[in-house]
């Protein structure tokens, strides 16, 4: 930690001198100067890096997230060629699909059955 910081010091007042020997009667102002536009420079930098890291972690977070609550059902097409695929089901909105054999656009309606419960066994509910 402390070596990556005095390496990156040392580096940064070598480029600094080098500079600022192009400009040799004002050494010390332009290695100051030199130095310190080198530091907002690399601030700037690394907290780009720094979002960028970030934001791509976040976008691979929201993909997991969405691929872990993914529903999906195997349907037969009603077209009768008897053509089973896998439809991402979702209960907010209409699921409208493509049948990958006779190429219709199928809507899956789900439907929901209520069933009353017996005590004993579903007592934990
Ligand atoms: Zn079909």
């Amino acid at each position: 930690m402390f070596k990556r910081l005095f390496v990156s010091l040392g580096l940064t007042s070598l480029i600094s001198g080098i500079f600022a020997l192009i400009f040799i009667s004002h050494w010390i102002l332009v290695f100051i100067l030199a130095f310190i536009i080198q530091l907002v420079a690399f601030y700037f930098i690394n907290t780009t890096i720094e979002n960028n890291l970030i934001e791509k972690a976040e976008k691979i977070k929201l993909e997991q997230f969405v691929e872990a609550n993914k529903q999906v059902a195997i349907i037969e097409c009603p077209c009768g060629d008897k053509n089973k695929q896998e439809v991402v089901m979702r209960f907010d909105k209409d699921i409208i699909y493509q049948c990958s054999k006779c190429e219709k656009n199928i809507k899956a309606m789900i439907n929901v059955k209520p069933v009353l419960t017996t005590e004993p066994i579903y007592f934990d509910r």
